[in-house]
């Protein structure tokens, strides 16, 4: 009986932590938006935010369509001899997405909304603003000559490679962020290889 009331308390205790509501808002437009669990908690830390000058381009060749994409430095140049490399192996690896602000964030949500999708749809799919790890510049999302990425050569060989040029995956398939999988958004960290 007792071992019983001991696992009913922890199922409570269990219950009301994870049910535990979410007091983070953001605004658009002056209308609060209430955050959703799977965000939570997970708020960009804005001294981690580079300047634009630490920013750098990566060079039009390795970028998809016409896309202007930025960077931190060490993760551009990381990032170029990566494709080099994948290039040599008669893999094709672009990027399609890289350094985003809060505010563009915020344009891609108003843009949806407008659209008629509500707040808590879009950020099932959109990072709210102040939240994309987009924001750090050091996050790329990739694409290559087919498609799903998750299926592509591209993404097999990052699997076996992306980790020489400090490059790992950040969702992958089971992730226990509560983030669906992710085969195209990889992360620089320049302690991988040290
Ligand atoms: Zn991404």
């Amino acid at each position: 009986m007792r071992k019983q009331i001991l696992a009913f308390l922890f199922v409570v205790v269990i219950a009301s932590v994870s049910y535990a509501e979410c007091d983070e808002t953001i605004t658009i437009d002056s209308v609060d938006y209430k955050i959703s669990d799977v965000w939570c908690g997970k708020k960009i830390d804005t001294t981690q935010i580079p300047e634009y000058e630490d920013l750098s381009r990566i060079p039009d060749d390795f970028c998809s369509k016409d896309y202007k994409i930025y960077i931190r430095k060490a993760a551009a140049e990381s990032f170029v001899e990566m494709a080099e490399a994948a290039l040599a192996d008669s893999i094709v690896i672009l990027a399609k997405s890289g350094f985003r602000s809060s505010s563009y964030q915020k344009q891609m949500i108003r843009k949806r909304l407008k659209e008629g999708m509500t707040f808590e749809e879009i950020i099932t799919f959109v990072a709210p603003p102040g939240y994309s790890d987009h924001s750090l510049g050091l996050a790329l999302d990739l694409s290559t000559t087919t498609y799903p990425f998750g299926e592509s050569k591209a993404y097999k060989w990052l699997l076996e490679n992306a980790v020489k040029y400090n490059y790992y995956e950040q969702y992958p398939k089971g992730n226990d962020e509560l983030k669906t999988w992710e085969p195209w958004h990889w992360k620089f960290d320049s302690t991988l290889t040290k």
